[in-house]
């Protein structure tokens, strides 16, 4: 069983991926921070994230035991990560990975933004998750100060809509809806509501009835 969610930054798909997890029990893949920890691997060697043979090959030497470094949850390791996404040797060289985790039993949840487009074109449950940019840019601030870190609101929003302009525009695996995804709009709505409604659609879509109450 494959659970995809895609979405813009900060739509709040990767806290719906967690908690799906926990609830079915299954493994959970934040792919955006593999591309994450490939841009601050670069920036530490004093390099460039848009060189594509230094970004290649810290894709190539990433250790997925080493996603849990705090500083992948900042805004240059975000900044970074747009970068070195757009690289298709970056991509291909995560791909393997991706599809890996995706086997696992009995399930596995992976959010991102080609999860269910690129690296699991046959999910069995895709969805993926809007909100509005103000909406989205909120988040992510009250996000940064809860966790001590210095934020500006129209700061937060210009950086969320340049990387969401850069992972829509790229040519490979760009930031879209599967035609087979259903599409999730949280602006509305708080986590609580936005998990009731994503795992209504999964019991709906995966079992062919509704969710027993
Ligand atoms: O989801 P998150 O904000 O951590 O992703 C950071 C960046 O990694 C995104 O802006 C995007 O450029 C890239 N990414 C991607 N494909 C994925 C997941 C993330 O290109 N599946």
């Amino acid at each position: 069983m494959i659970i995809a969610l895609d979405g813009p930054a900060a739509s709040g798909k990767g806290t719906l991926a967690r908690r799906i997890a926990r609830e079915l029990g299954y493994a959970h893949l934040d792919t955006g921070k593999l591309y994450r920890a490939v841009g601050m691997a670069v920036l530490r060697q004093g390099g460039d994230p848009s060189d594509a043979t230094a970004a290649e090959a810290a894709a190539r030497a990433l250790d997925p035991d080493t996603l849990d470094d705090p500083e992948l949850g900042g805004d240059e390791a975000a900044q970074a990560a747009s970068r070195v996404s757009a690289i298709p040797a970056v991509r291909a060289a995560l791909l393997e990975m991706q599809r890996a985790f995706a086997a696992r039993l009995p399930g596995a949840v992976l959010d991102g933004r080609d999860i269910g487009t690129v690296v699991c074109p046959d999910a069995d449950i895709k969805l993926y998750v809007i909100a509005s940019d103000e909406i989205r840019a909120q988040r992510r601030h009250k996000e940064l100060l809860d966790r001590g870190k210095a934020s500006i609101y129209a700061r937060v929003l210009q950086d969320l809509k340049e990387r969401d302009a850069r992972d829509s525009a790229r040519s490979v695996a760009p930031m879209k809806p599967a035609e087979d995804a259903m599409v999730l709009d949280t602006t509305a709505l708080d986590a609580e509501a936005a998990y009731a409604a994503a795992m209504e659609y999964i019991h709906i879509a995966g079992t062919g009835n509704p969710a027993e109450q």
